[in-house]
């Protein structure tokens, strides 16, 4: 199994970090994790493309998780020349989404259908929606979802992916609770979209402040590592942004908590398992 991350940054514009989503492959079973900002373009860096998923899973509908998720279904059509079904799983709410990003998409769609002979449909897609608990299978990989914290973002999901003996979490933005502790434990890899709540904290900006209450910070994502008894801890989604020079930084604050392997990087940093 391969882990890239092949968005790092957060809702913040960063010139060298697309937004939130990482991609797990599994020989040619490739699935997404959230479709942040510039995720295609990613994709591509990481050897895949949209026609390779196998499914995009949501964690949650903030937008910086899947403001890009057009671009995704797009693709995927115009690549399939509209003969493949792209599977979309989700919270509940991820239905109306989808069916209002292709109500978006609706002009694109009939150009293209009208300008190429070989697409006579518009994009496939078939969403899931998923309550917390429950269990899937994608080839051969086992999928589980639970119940992450993000309040007021409701409802939210991790999952837990399995392959044979290896297993990865990856749940999203979410304080410290449960539902990660089940879906990370004993796990290969956990990763965990994490801030700086020490820097965070000096903010003048008061909506910079209102996310230190809904986001895992760098000590609770390693004492959740800890408690879970992980392998690696993956760090995405960090807020502020580090430059490299400041990974050391944040690895050694991790490690006041967790002995086992602390992950920071970049865009299309890849963990393999
Ligand atoms: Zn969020
Ligand atoms: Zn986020």
């Amino acid at each position: 199994m391969e882990i890239v991350l092949t968005g790092t940054g957060s809702p913040l514009p960063d010139a060298n970090r697309a937004g939130p989503s990482t991609l797990v492959k599994v020989d040619n079973c490739h699935v997404l994790v959230d479709a942040g900002r510039g995720v295609v373009m990613r994709m591509a860096g990481a050897g895949s493309l949209p026609i390779f998923l196998r499914a995009v899973l949501l964690t949650h509908l903030h937008s910086d998780h899947i403001c890009d998720l057009n671009d995704v279904i797009t693709t995927h059509w115009v690549m399939s020349q509209g003969n493949a079904t792209l599977p979309i799983y989700g919270p509940p709410g991820t239905l109306e989404f989808v069916n209002r990003q292709m109500h978006a998409l609706e002009a694109d769609i009939s150009y293209r259908i009208e300008h190429h002979e070989e697409l006579t449909n518009g994009p496939r897609v078939e969403v899931a929606e998923l309550t917390p608990g429950e269990q899937f299978t994608l080839d051969d990989l086992s999928i589980r979802t639970a119940a992450t914290e993000h309040a007021p973002v409701k409802p939210t999901l991790g999952y837990r992916i399995e392959h044979n003996d290896v297993a990865v979490a990856l749940v999203g933005d979410t304080v410290p609770c449960e539902g990660v502790d089940e879906l990370a434990r004993e796990a290969d890899a956990y990763v965990q979209t994490v801030i700086r709540s020490d820097l965070v904290g000096l903010s003048p900006n008061s909506m910079m402040l209102d996310i230190l209450d809904y986001h895992s910070d760098v000590e609770q994502a390693a004492q959740t590592a800890a408690r879970a008894n992980v392998k690696r801890l993956v760090l995405t989604h960090m807020v502020p942004a580090p430059t490299e020079d400041q990974y050391s930084e944040w690895i050694a604050k991790a490690q006041e908590h967790f002995d086992g392997e602390v992950v920071i990087g970049d865009d299309l940093t890849t963990i393999s398992l």
